[in-house]
């Protein structure tokens, strides 16, 4: 028989554990016959003690079948999901889902909430009004055959040993663990039923992996993990030492990815956004190269027909379409405060992680769990690392539903680093792993 203290002590002592004793351990604690303190001590064994591949494959592989498994075989094509580890503006998927659907690759997504400093597609999305983002199973299935593209939160019983393990790792310093990370995304990636995944994997000071060799190391992980399962699974590492664009927030950064859709927008922007694009439509075999699809789906961004669909989607989703051509229909926040540079020079480097942190004092993101998001709030970063800036030049601008932003405006001054001299160029895509 298995006891959970001989599983938790074999790990601390850095051996191997065996399938049937990550099942044990994930079984036991979804159904609650482990209680929390047992899987604690188990977690920290694993972020001191790291996992071999074997093992996260058999940890993502429980928690994918710790409850129920969404079937896309009535979806004709092959499916795609995209997945961002998590960052700072990060607003591709507004524009990712309904670009890459466009073009007829099916997009059945599961999206989350926003963790941390970093933002959330769902709580992004909800700021349409309107906008559902829980649709019945025959709902999410009809939008996807015949819209090719729906967008939904992880419903109550999609890998259900996630949910509870990350709330748990949440409060117990063992967030920060590669194989913890990579078989939290993946086990709901699998569960979410794609045949294909495409991972942003963000590096930088405004993700969780905060250096390049980390984020590689994450990225090779989770595309064997697809393959041990069967998923074809592509990692695009990107940068987040800035954040994405240039808002922050909720209803601003739809706004943002509304402008990329209507054809403008920030170049990083449209960058990291048509290379994901580019990879999902090659996986789903809608075009024959990465090169033939960028091409192909810069031209499809400019055509409209990305719009369109956004329309469509919104619509679908109970949303007001009409916000694709009139932005103004979003929230607009009562106060906007600009913060100003103090100094000549180049914008040299953004301490990102603050700038999240600055939003989420406004209101854009969740202080604790049970926290209402002001859709509303947030930031427009009006410099990008590179820039040149003159004293009392707007660096960004806060906005606010409540006149007090001294907390956010402080963490802002100091997170926009300014330097004599210009730094070098940033490169957007650091490497991909197929
Ligand atoms: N996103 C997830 O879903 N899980 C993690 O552990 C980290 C980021």
């Amino acid at each position: 028989m298995i006891r959970m203290v001989d599983v938790i002590q074999k790990k601390r002592r850095g051996l191997e554990l065996s399938r049937e004793e990550i099942e044990f351990a994930v079984e036991g604690y979804t159904k609650g016959e482990i209680p929390d303190y047992q899987m604690s001590a188990l977690l920290m064994a694993i972020c001191f003690q790291g996992m071999s591949e074997r093992e996260t494959a058999d940890l993502t592989w429980s928690m994918a079948h710790s409850g129920e498994h969404v079937d896309l075989s009535s979806v004709s094509g092959v499916k795609v999901d995209k997945h961002s580890t998590g960052g700072v503006g990060d607003k591709t998927s507004l524009i990712v889902a309904p670009l890459a659907a466009a073009a007829g690759v099916p997009v059945a997504k599961m999206s989350g909430r926003g963790l941390g400093f970093t933002g959330g597609t769902i709580d992004k999305l909800e700021s349409i009004p309107g906008f559902r983002v829980e649709l019945s199973r025959e709902q999410f299935l009809a939008n996807v055959n015949r819209f090719r593209l729906a967008l939904a939160g992880q419903s109550g019983n999609l890998a259900p040993a996630d949910k509870k393990i990350y709330a748990l790792r949440d409060v117990t310093a063992t967030v920060e663990s590669i194989p913890l990370i990579a078989s939290s995304i993946m086990s709901k990636k699998i569960a979410s039923g794609a045949d294909c995944i495409v991972l942003d994997v963000k590096t930088g000071n405004g993700a969780f992996m905060k250096s390049l060799d980390e984020a590689e190391q994450l990225a090779r992980l989770m595309v064997n993990i697809g393959k041990t399962l069967n998923r074809t699974t592509v990692a695009v590492i990107t940068d987040m030492n800035q954040p994405l664009g240039h808002e922050v927030g909720n209803a601003n950064e739809v706004r943002e990815a509304i402008e990329v859709l209507r054809g403008g927008g920030p170049d990083d922007l449209i960058f990291i956004s048509l290379t994901l694009a580019a990879h999902m439509s090659v996986l789903a075999n809608v075009f024959r190269t990465y090169e033939e699809a960028y091409e192909r789906l810069e031209q499809i961004l400019k055509s409209g027909r990305a719009l369109d669909k956004f329309r469509q989607f919104v619509e679908a989703q109970g949303g007001n379409p009409g916000v694709a051509d009139n932005p103004d229909l979003l929230p607009r926040a009562k106060y906007h405060i600009e913060v100003k540079a103090e100094c000549d020079g180049y914008v040299g480097a953004i301490d990102t992680e603050n700038v999240g942190i600055a939003a989420m004092l406004l209101g854009a993101g969740r202080k604790k769990k049970e926290d209402r998001i002001d859709h509303a709030a947030g930031i427009t970063m009006t410099k990008k690392i590179g820039q040149r800036i003159i004293a009392g030049d707007t660096i960004a601008v806060l906005h606010s539903n409540d006149p007090d932003v001294s907390a956010a405006k402080n963490l802002l001054v100091q997170a926009v680093r300014i330097r004599p001299t210009a730094p070098p160029p940033v490169r957007l895509v650091h490497r991909t792993i197929t």
